[in-house]
């Protein structure tokens, strides 16, 4: 069956761009269903990898040969492409990382550290992954902030009169999840923000799921921080964006100390660069920093819009053909949810899933998603998890179905 939207783009042209897609897996085609983890990538990412190593190689910013020149301004041309793909209101707010933990934690370890102190208050939420709670826990054992946490419900949404009755002149940060990676719910985080501004609160949003699916505006979100990973917008992994208000970053201290980062040393004392370079410590993941416009290019090409729409459809079609299966619950039944279904099944453990179905060729997750207190507050250990990208299928999920109907009939 074939998508609605398929008439507005080709899926099997998508297709032909991502070589890792055509192979088979246990002597099955591969159905690709592990995109929350990470997200295959592009021909034109690949190329924008092997261009640069084959073609302009060289250490960025300092140099004054033709090289280096051609690599400074491809790495910073991919700066203004994020800038823009956030709509960040300057360039200079856009910080490169290792990704979306790196972000956190220089977050919490610069602001945190410098500005946050005894009996402080910082919010997460019940379905944060641990990389935006072990950060923070870190920060309130060093500081002896106190950590609350926005519950969940059963539908998998967070609740919101318990969030603002958290609130108080107390609240010093709130670091929130856009999109649960194990869940799929899209969190009112306009809202969260909002409220947590009301009371004087810096804000954190976590972006890593959102970034491919949902249309990205900083300023009218209004965050102060805002933190990605490319691997998850079709771009290389080991690369990410921190997002902060100017005025934010200006007050903040530097997280790694090192070369990049200064303006002047002597044994004295040394000056720090502005932002972002005041973040960017050494030499940067060149390649990928360039490479990451290319995923971008590749995102903007197709439209976020016509993307999600693609994803939402696969969505609805696998959670109705979920449903019908008898034995099987989904965990994360959210309104607002992005292309990704969690369930669990009677009497057959997740991984006997996950291995039965990569017998078949079928890649999904299992386990739990590095959101431990998720999963005990839904009291199980884990989920199997598909999550999906511009060029899944309808027919891939008829295949995962049938796949799951043949681990009920050899584990029962
Ligand atoms: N937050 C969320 C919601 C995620 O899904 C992930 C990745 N699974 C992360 C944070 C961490 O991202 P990374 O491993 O790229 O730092």
């Amino acid at each position: 069956m074939q998508s609605a939207l398929d008439t507005t783009f080709d899926i099997q042209q998508i297709r032909q761009d991502f070589p890792v897609l055509h192979q088979e897996i246990n002597g099955r085609p591969l159905v690709y269903f592990d995109n929350a983890a990470t997200t295959q990538k592009p021909l034109s990412v690949i190329s924008a990898l092997t261009t640069y190593y084959e073609g302009y190689n060289a250490n960025i910013h300092r140099g004054i040969h033709h090289l280096a020149e051609q690599a400074t301004a491809a790495f910073e041309a991919s700066r203004r492409a994020v800038q823009s793909f956030i709509n960040a209101k300057q360039w200079q707010e856009v910080i490169f990382t290792y990704g979306t933990t790196d972000g956190i934690n220089l977050v919490a370890q610069t602001y945190g550290r410098r500005f946050l102190k005894e009996g402080d208050e910082i919010i997460i939420s019940g379905m944060e992954h641990h990389s935006n709670i072990v950060p923070w826990q870190m920060l309130c054992e060093e500081r002896g902030c106190i950590l609350k946490v926005i519950p969940v419900d059963d539908n998998g949404e967070l609740i919101m009169e318990e969030y603002e009755k958290m609130l108080s002149e107390r609240t010093k940060f709130v670091s929130v999840v856009y999109v649960s990676n194990s869940l799929g719910t899209i969190n009112p985080v306009e809202t969260i923000i909002q409220k947590a501004h009301a009371v004087g609160a810096v804000v954190l949003i976590d972006g890593a799921q959102a970034s491919s699916h949902l249309d990205i505006d900083v300023q009218a979100l209004d965050a102060d921080f805002f933190v990605l990973s490319s691997h998850k917008l079709y771009g290389p992994t080991g690369m990410g964006v921190l997002y902060g208000k100017l005025d934010l970053l200006d007050k903040m201290p530097p997280y790694r100390g090192g070369g990049e980062m200064i303006k002047e040393v002597t044994f004295e004392k040394t000056t720090y660069n502005d932002s972002p370079y005041k973040f960017e410590a050494g030499t940067p993941n060149i390649a990928d920093v360039i490479a990451v416009k290319a995923a971008l290019e590749f995102i903007n090409g197709l439209s976020k819009e016509a993307i999600s729409a693609h994803e939402n459809d696969l969505l609805q079609y696998a959670t109705e053909r979920l449903s019908d299966f008898e034995g099987l619950r989904i965990i994360g039944q959210a309104k607002q949810k992005i292309g990704l279904v969690s369930w669990v099944m009677d009497g057959i453990h997740h991984q006997d899933i996950g291995v039965i179905l990569d017998q078949q060729g079928i890649a999904v997750r299992t386990g739990h998603h590095c959101t431990q207190p998720l999963m005990q507050r839904f009291g199980i250990a884990g989920t199997t998890r598909a999550s999906f990208a511009v060029y899944n299928t309808k027919d891939e999920v008829d295949r995962m179905i049938q796949g799951l109907r043949r681990v009920q009939k050899m584990m029962l």
